[in-house]
């Protein structure tokens, strides 16, 4: 049986991911320290005789007893919000924390994955974004903790990988949404999906005209699951190309939610990329991988979700 150890196991991806690695047959080793992450994300899990979780914060050195043949590195803070409030921590976690798992990945002989983002690519001046495009980010901006700690885990992984010719992969994630997000995380959809449940108006930030591309959870997981099986180690995008602006997403919730709540316009942060959207011609060709899910099939799934939470949950503080 094949194990592997999955860091950010109790946050939205990391969880889902556990669920997809159980499924194959795997037995899944869960790491995390629960600084942005949820037990009850993986509260299914716990029964299982093929998952076990290590309460254990990746900035300190990792020990995993018995074989490892995977190491998925997916442990970060990865909302704006939340890596603003905890910008040292973030740092830590992309650099020292990548640093013990490749250490732990080349003691064991394991393929090492990292989560990587589209925010390497920062505020892009070229459009839509390529795995070529070497980024425009701004180090000593409020983001820079952020996208430069993945830049630098990016680095460290091709030095592990050129130097010590260990197995590595790395996944460029573009926005990605479902259910299992912390509804009061910032990120757009569970604010926006949160305010409607709340019966507050939907915060637009700048005038909306931005754009981002939404790729639904399952589909990403199935672009990550391919890449890690597959034999390529340089950068792959993995996100929906389906391209919509800010304000346009928030109308969309609207009807979805049938809020009969408004749009309020608040500033927009400072160095928010003004557009994004994955080119997966890489992914479509080394993966044979492109999304399934409709934006409207995803929200669906997704709005269900956060519908059927209790009423407490709708008003837990953030991070
Ligand atoms: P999340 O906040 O839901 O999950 C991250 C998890 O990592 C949390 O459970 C948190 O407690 C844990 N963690 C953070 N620091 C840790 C540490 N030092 N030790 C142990 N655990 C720690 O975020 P997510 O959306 O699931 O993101 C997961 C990964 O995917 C992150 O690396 C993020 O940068 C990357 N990513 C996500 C998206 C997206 O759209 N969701 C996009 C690009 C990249
Ligand atoms: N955004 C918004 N209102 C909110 C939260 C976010 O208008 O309540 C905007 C944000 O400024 C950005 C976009 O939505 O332009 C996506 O933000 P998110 O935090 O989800 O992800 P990221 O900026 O990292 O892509």
């Amino acid at each position: 049986m094949k194990r592997v150890l999955i860091t950010g196991a109790a946050g939205f991806l990391g969880s889902h991911l556990s669920d997809r690695f159980i499924k194959e047959g795997y037995h899944v080793i869960g790491m995390d320290n629960l600084i942005t992450g949820d037990m009850r994300n993986i509260e299914h899990l716990m029964p299982e005789p093929h998952f076990e979780f290590y309460h254990h914060d990746v900035t300190k050195f990792v020990h995993v007893p018995g074989d490892l043949h995977y190491v998925l590195h997916f442990a970060s803070p990865a909302s704006p919000i939340d890596y603003l409030k905890i910008p040292i921590q973030t740092l830590k976690v992309g650099a020292m924390g990548t640093h013990n798992l490749l250490g732990l990945a080349l003691a064991k002989g394991a393929r090492f994955m990292i989560a990587s983002t589209s925010e390497v690519y920062g505020d892009p001046l070229v459009h839509p974004q390529n795995e070529e495009y070497w980024g425009h980010v701004n180090p000593i901006g409020p983001r820079g903790c952020y996208d430069e700690a993945k830049r630098y885990q990016e680095a460290i992984t091709m030095a592990y990988h050129r130097y010590h010719s260990l197995e590595t992969r790395i996944v460029r994630i573009f926005n990605t949404y479902g259910p299992r997000m912390r509804l009061n995380d910032g990120r757009v959809l569970p604010a926006f999906i949160g305010q409607a449940l709340r019966g507050e108006d939907l915060t637009i930030f700048g005038d909306g005209s931005q754009t981002r591309s939404f790729c639904y959870v399952a589909d990403l997981v199935e672009g990550i699951y391919r890449l890690l099986l597959s034999d390529y180690a340089y950068p792959v995008n993995i996100g929906n190309p389906g391209e919509i602006t800010i304000k346009e997403f928030a109308e969309e919730i609207i009807k979805l939610t049938g809020t009969s709540q408004k749009i309020i316009y608040k500033d927009l942060p400072q160095d928010d990329p003004k557009q994004r959207q994955p080119d997966i011609t890489l992914a479509r060709q080394i993966l044979g991988w492109e999304p399934q899910v409709s934006r409207q099939e995803g929200l669906q799934i997704t709005y269900d979700y956060f519908k059927a939470l209790p009423q407490d949950r709708l008003y837990e503080e953030s991070g």
